[in-house]
């Protein structure tokens, strides 16, 4: 946002939107920082710091001496580490209701895939919601304050508004929460009819969903972007009407691919071309795309990707899960392309920890290239910067500076697995991924000694748990 000019605030259908009123300033100090990891331009690490915030938005930034602020609310964070909200940037919601699903455990992505959809046949908004909130805790647990949800589940029979149930599970919870209305309009072996639409069906659900929750303001804490769901289930037609909608819009893109090497193959063999030639075809690329997973990709496609500024987001734990293969995050960031991270669903993963998936994408990316290919702040950058470009949210999010966003993830100096560390801020990356302290969204903190505030968990857990068991018995059963 330009300096001098008066932040907005958000009139999103959000309860953690700031709305104009007549009330007073809202003010936020955050103090007692031992680090705190600003991602500002020059990478800047302050000591002993402090953050205070207005209205949701950073107003100042300072080490040392804490200044007098009347009537602010404060935040200890204990000589903690403080970061930028993290950003997830894939996920699918839905699936935490099939965690370390026996069935599928040791399967790669097709199969695992067409072994998972039967269990969805009966699946209700009601579902969506409790597996949503339960993805968000986890998420803001461990320092994100952002996400995307990609959810192409829209059983024929039944299903009502599922999306809505998500914008509202995110919602209640505070967190910033992008819906991706994803899609497949194409019967197969893997998606059965009942697990299809129609595109016109589709593209009006997409835009009354843009209509119902896109805040595209500065600050804002809910957006729509549309998303098919891959080449084998989205015909040509699909994707392109997708983007001119989303264009017409100013909505964003999202669909996965390169995920793995035979569905690539079966591109080449069904529709002549590697899927991603054949979404540029219809349209899908641009700094307003961005794409899951992007393992397999040839050197061309890479300088291809960076050309066109489109936008990977790397799911590492997904990944390595599934044994898909390796995303070239060095390659592609070397081209220019932004990389960001995703925990992708927990079907595949199968927990939402964001600060583990960037200990896990600087291990990966050591794998391929060795011990010198990613720093800690490098795997920081994915999880923050990384993630608010690629959800166009660079010029509100991702960095801690005046001007910004308030959204902080507050994690403890030390813990048991990381007492002693030499350097917190590595060891924040290097040692067992923790949970945060506080997580602060928009100016309002909505985790505090490690607990979402306003939310009894256990009970949540137990519905989520029974939820759960309705899906596994129903495949059981047949
Ligand atoms: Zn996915």
């Amino acid at each position: 946002m330009p300096k001098g000019k008066k932040p907005r605030s958000t009139t999103a259908p959000h309860a953690a939107a700031a709305r104009p009123g007549p009330e007073a300033t809202r003010r936020l100090l955050v103090r007692n920082i031992g680090h705190l990891v600003t991602m500002d331009a020059s990478r800047r690490v302050l000591r002993n710091a402090w953050v205070l915030a207005e209205d949701g938005w950073v107003r100042k930034v300072g080490e040392g001496r804490v200044p007098r602020v009347e009537g602010a609310e404060i935040l200890d964070a204990r000589g903690g580490i403080v970061t930028p909200g993290m950003v997830n940037t894939h996920h699918h919601m839905f699936q935490n209701l099939a965690r370390a699903f026996r069935p599928i455990s040791n399967l790669p992505l097709l199969p695992w895939l067409a072994g998972h959809i039967p269990l969805w046949r009966r699946f209700t908004p009601d579902d969506l919601f409790v597996a949503t909130q339960v993805a968000c805790v986890e998420l803001m647990l461990s320092g994100c304050t952002m996400t995307s949800d990609h959810h192409y589940l829209f059983p024929r029979d039944g299903a009502g508004d599922v999306l809505d149930a998500g914008f509202h599970a995110a919602a209640d919870l505070g967190i910033r929460y992008v819906g991706c209305r994803g899609s497949v309009n194409q019967p197969s072996d893997i998606m059965p009819e009942w697990s299809t639409q129609d595109l016109d069906v589709i593209l009006a659900d997409c835009a009354r969903l843009h209509g119902r929750f896109h805040d595209a303001r500065p600050g804002s804490m809910a957006q729509v972007a549309f998303a098919p769901c891959t080449v084998f289930g989205c015909s040509g037609e699909h994707y392109a009407e997708s983007a001119r909608l989303a264009r017409s819009l100013g909505a964003r893109l999202h669909t996965h691919c390169g995920e793995t090497i035979p569905e690539n193959r079966d591109a080449v063999e069904r529709l002549g071309t590697r899927p991603l030639a054949y979404m540029a075809r219809h349209g899908w690329e641009g700094d307003d795309v961005w794409l899951a997973h992007g393992i397999h990709f040839t050197d061309a496609e890479v300088r291809r990707l960076g050309r066109t500024r489109t936008g990977v987001a790397h799911c590492p734990v997904s990944n390595m899960r599934l044994g898909s293969g390796v995303c070239r995050v060095n390659d592609l960031r070397a081209t220019g392309a932004t990389v960001s991270l995703g925990v992708d669903g927990s079907a595949s993963n199968d927990s939402g920890h964001l600060l583990n998936e960037a200990r896990a994408a600087l291990l990966l990316t050591r794998v391929q290239h060795g011990a010198g290919a990613m720093t800690p702040e490098q795997a920081l950058e994915l999880a923050t910067i990384g993630g608010a470009r690629n959800l166009g949210r660079s010029a509100d999010l991702g960095s801690i500076e005046p001007g910004k966003c308030a959204d902080l993830a507050v994690f403890p100096a030390e813990d048991v697995f990381s007492n002693g560390a030499h350097d917190p801020v590595h060891g924040l990356v290097l040692c067992h991924a923790r949970n945060v302290d506080a997580l602060v969204v928009h100016g309002r903190v909505r985790v505090r000694d490690g607990r979402v505030v306003g939310l009894e968990l256990p009970p949540l857990l137990e519905r989520h748990r029974r939820v759960a068991r309705r899906f596994h018995d129903g495949v059981k059963k047949g």
